[in-house]
């Protein structure tokens, strides 16, 4: 599959066993992206959360 990147419209291919609420990084402008929608494959801006994990 392929879309673009919110942020820079750069094309990204993603794998066929992408799921919903997998992060993806943008290879060119390095942005989390979250997908929101699988069929059809949406991407949006993650929301950082550097050190909000583990807790
Ligand atoms: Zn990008």
């Amino acid at each position: 599959m392929t879309t673009a990147c919110p942020e820079c419209d750069n094309g990204l291919t993603v794998g066929s066993g992408t799921r919903l609420s997998e992060i993806l990084e943008c290879g060119d402008c390095r942005s989390e992206l979250e997908v929101v929608s699988v069929e059809p494959l949406i991407l949006a801006i993650a929301p950082e959360a550097e050190e909000d994990w583990g807790e």
